[in-house]
Order: structure tokens, then sequence, then C-alpha cells
């Protein structure tokens, strides 16, 4: 494994089971060159998911101590997972993932894309005829127009779908139709510079095989000059590095060389991918 860094970090400061503190240590005992803290940023609902308002600047406070804690050895860095529907300026931190998990409905109420399988269906049927690939469309579309109106350096789980679409079969994943929607919809990030997220969180959740996205959207990606970066949206040390290996054995198959991750001097550095 040579990846060595993670910027997708959850702790106790959302929804994540560990402290800031113990993820830090224990990055440092693996040998990391460097760490980004991402807690899910404040919004207006689902307040047990997202950092209380409240505390947004004992958790900035925190991990800038850390920051100094562990400078020299390996460098901490402030970020945040800022969702399209979540309240927080991007000027408060050092970078962002840009992730969409909600879709709006009618009466101002959200449902998780990636929550209850239920009521994702729910909102399938209700809003979107009961069309699979119609709900495909909305999700990318938001994703796309969000990272690009954001100027995003991260962009979140890119097929996020696929977790509820595992049991749920709301569209045929291998389709012509989907991946027409799915690249259709990445295609114009490949110029904004954003990196793509392999994401390897729903691996160590056990829902998923293999990271976020699919390999034919790294594939093309690769095609069209884009950069990716590897992280585990990890929310329990223990699967800090679950499906590193993983990831880079895909990425050298799909003829990548390198990814980019959290730099030891500069915000990013790119890295040699090893079997
Ligand atoms: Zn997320
Ligand atoms: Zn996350």
């Amino acid at each position: 494994m040579s990846v060595l860094s993670c910027a997708h970090i959850h702790t106790t400061y959302c929804d994540g089971k560990t402290a800031a503190a113990e993820m830090a240590k224990r990055a440092w005992e693996l040998g990391f060159v460097s760490l980004g803290f991402s807690s899910h940023a404040a919004q207006t609902f689902d307040p047990g998911y997202c950092i209380d308002p409240a505390r947004e600047k004992v958790y900035q406070a925190e991990i800038r101590a850390l920051q100094r804690e562990y400078a020299g050895r390996m460098t901490v860095r402030l970020g945040v997972e800022r969702d399209l529907f979540s309240c927080c300026s991007a000027a408060d931190y050092e970078y962002f993932i840009a992730s969409v998990h909600y879709f709006l409905k009618p009466d101002g109420h959200h449902t998780a894309i990636d929550g209850e399988p239920e009521s994702l269906k729910q909102y399938v049927d209700a809003y979107c005829g009961g069309d699979g690939l119609e709900m495909a469309k909305r999700y990318f579309t938001a994703l796309r127009d969000y990272v690009i109106a954001s100027h995003a350096p991260i962009i979140g789980h890119y097929d996020l779908l696929r977790k509820n679409n595992a049991s749920l079969h709301l569209y045929d994943e291998e389709s012509v139709a989907y991946r027409r929607i799915a690249l259709d919809a990445l295609r114009p990030l490949a110029d904004t510079g954003a990196l793509l997220e392999v994401n390897t969180g729903a691996m160590a959740r056990g829902y998923l095989a293999t990271p976020y996205p699919a390999a034919f959207l790294l594939k093309a990606w690769r095609e069209w000059g884009g950069e990716v970066i590897i992280n585990s949206d990890c929310h329990d040390v223990r699967f800090l590095t679950t499906g590193f290996d993983e990831a880079e054995t895909l990425l050298l198959s799909l003829g990548y060389d390198h990814a980019v991750r959290l730099g030891k001097d500069t915000l990013w550095e790119r890295f040699a991918l090893e079997k």
C-alpha cells in the first residue's frame, strides 16, 4: 500500500465512532504522510448526522491543535464534507469534499440517497414516476452542477446511488442508458481540475465489493486526463485503510500509474501507485 493518506475522515464531531485524536494517532502509527479531517458540514435537517453548529469552532480548534502536535511528522489538514444542502463556508476550511446525499422534495423535506432503501424507493415512486433512471439523472445532474458551481477540489463518492441500488435494483447498472447518464455528467468535471474520489467506504461497511465510482467511470476519467484521490470515508478507526490495496490494484489495471493525496508540504501531491 502506498496511499499513506486519507482526506475523508469522520469523527465523533459528526457521525463517526472514533475521536479525532485517536484517528490521528492511528494514522501516524501506520506511517501516513498526511491526514485530512472532513466532518459532515452543518445542515438544517438530519442533525444527528452532521456537525453541531455550536461545536463547529471547537472542531476547527481541535484539528488545528492536532496540526501543531504532528507538525514535521504528519501533515494534518482541516477539511469538511460539504453536502449540496449544507450550510457552511468553504473559506473556513483548507479544502472540502463536494457530495450530494439527498434529494429535495417539493414539500421542502429531504430524502437520503444512501439512507433507508425504502425511503429512496418511495421517492422514486412518488417523484420519478417509478423510473430509477430518472432518479439517477437527477442525482448526477445535481452533483455535476454543484461541483462546477462550488469549484470543488474533490468530487465525493460519485456514484453513491450504487449503495441502495444493490438491494433495490432501481435500474440496471450495466445498461447503456445508465452508463450514458453517469458518463455525460462526469465529462465536464474532468475540465474543472477536481479530483475524482475513489471511495472505499462502502467496502468497509459491507455494502459493496468495489469502491465508488464503478470501473467504467474511472476508465473514462483517465482517458479524459482526470486525477484521482483514494479515500476510505472512514467513520471507525478500524477501517482507516480498508480497500486501499484493492483500489490501487483497480487503478493500475485501468492504466493509472499515480494518484493524488494531501501533500506533506503542499496541499496536494502526486504519488506512484504500487501493486
Ligand atoms: Zn458522504
Ligand atoms: Zn463521508
